[in-house]
C-alpha cells in the first residue's frame, strides 16, 4: 500500500478507488457512533464495537456505499496519546469488525487540538465541524458527496457533513452533547437513534431513489 496522503496524522484509505465513477459514501463518526465512547480513549483494549454497528455497516456497503471513518482525535494534538497508539486503536477497531464480516474503505482522522484551526473556513479545516477530512476521502476513494451521508452524535458531525455538500444524520437526539457547543445546524438534517436506525433511513431512501432512476431509465430506452 503506498503512504497515506496527507502527511502526518492526515489518514488512510483501505479501499482501492473502484472503477464506474463516483459511489457514494457513510461517513462515521468514532466515538458514540461505532465504537462506545471513552473519553480521550487511549487503550485499545477499551474499544467495544456498539450493537448493531457492524451489522448496519454489512448493510450499507452491500447497497453500494463505502464506510468511511472521519474522527477528530484532539487527544493526539493534546500530547495525550501517541498516533502510534491511535493506529492501535483503529487495528483493534478493524479487527472487531472484521470479525463480525465487515470493514472500513478508509479511516481519517484529524490529529489537531481544537485552537489550531482556530478561525479557518468550514471548508478548509480537517477538524469537524470542517469538511477537510470528506473532501479528502473523497478525493482519494472516488466519492459522490452529493449522495453521501454523515452520520454522528455530535452537531459538529452534522456540521462537517453539511460542510461537504452530504446529508447528515444525527444519532441520539434530546441527549445534550457532551462538548457540543457549534449551535444549530444551517440546514436540515435527520436524527435517529443508533447507527441501526441510520442505516434503515439512508436504506430507505436510497432504494427509493434507485428505483425512480430504473423508472426514468426504462422510459428513455428503446423498446
Ligand atoms: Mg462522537
Amino acid at each position: 500500500m503506498s503512504p497515506p496522503p496527507g502527511g502526518p496524522g492526515a489518514s488512510r484509505a483501505t479501499g482501492e478507488v473502484p472503477a464506474g465513477g463516483p459511489r457514494p459514501a457513510v461517513f462515521l463518526d468514532r466515538d458514540g457512533t461505532v465504537i462506545e465512547h471513552v473519553s480521550y480513549l487511549s487503550d485499545p483494549g477499551l474499544v467495544r464495537l456498539l450493537p448493531g454497528a457492524a451489522a448496519a455497516l454489512i448493510r450499507l456497503r452491500r447497497a453500494g456505499f463505502a464506510a468511511v471513518l472521519a474522527t477528530n482525535q484532539s487527544a493526539v494534538g493534546r500530547g495525550m496519546i501517541t498516533e502510534g497508539r491511535l493506529r492501535e486503536i483503529h487495528a483493534e477497531l478493524e479487527r472487531q469488525l472484521g470479525r463480525e464480516g465487515t470493514s472500513l474503505d478508509g479511516i481519517y482522522y484529524c490529529p489537531d487540538a481544537p485552537w489550531d484551526d482556530d478561525g479557518l473556513p468550514a471548508t478548509a479545516s480537517r477538524r469537524k465541524p470542517g469538511a477537510g477530512m470528506l473532501l479528502e476521502a473523497a478525493s482519494d476513494l472516488g466519492l459522490d458527496l452529493a449522495a453521501s451521508w454523515m452520520i454522528g452524535d455530535l452537531m459538529s458531525d452534522v456540521l462537517a457533513g453539511l460542510n461537504a455538500g452530504c446529508r447528515s444524520i444525527l444519532l441520539a437526539p434530546g441527549r445534550p452533547p457532551e462538548g457540543d457547543d457549534e449551535g444549530p445546524a444551517p440546514g436540515p438534517y435527520l436524527t435517529a437513534p443508533d447507527l441501526a436506525a441510520a442505516a434503515d433511513l439512508i436504506l430507505a431512501g436510497h432504494a427509493g431513489a434507485m428505483a425512480a432512476a430504473r423508472t426514468a431509465a426504462r422510459g428513455i430506452s428503446p423498446p
